[in-house]
């Protein structure tokens, strides 16, 4: 497809409501390759708010691995290796016991 300002906006109006490449693709009638390589173009390389690299972190950083070799870097919680978010995303405990494990653990 040609992409136009408008889909350009489009685009770029639907990322920022969340919606997935996948979704999008739908909406546009391209793959979701197509929708990431335009994303990247209108927008550049995008890193995630927060994130720091593997030299900066610190024990008290999320260590939660993002893409292009960045972590969370939040604070961890409860001298834990993730921030509460990530720390429930990687253990998922149906109990709080294995959660107060799993954060607790240090590499
Ligand atoms: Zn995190």
């Amino acid at each position: 497809m040609i992409w136009t300002d408008e889909a350009d906006q489009l685009l770029l109006d639907g990322l920022k409501a969340g919606r997935t490449y996948t979704e999008l693709g739908l909406q546009f009638g391209v793959t979701r390759n197509a929708i990431a390589g335009r994303a990247f173009r209108v927008r550049g390389p995008q890193t995630p708010r927060g994130a720091i690299p593997f030299m900066k972190l610190t024990t008290r950083n999320c260590h939660y691995p993002l893409e292009n070799h960045l972590f969370c870097g939040l604070a961890a919680q409860g001298g834990g290796s993730y921030c509460p978010e990530h720390a429930r995303r990687c253990f998922r405990p149906s109990n709080s016991k294995v959660l107060k494990l799993a954060t607790a653990y240090r590499y």
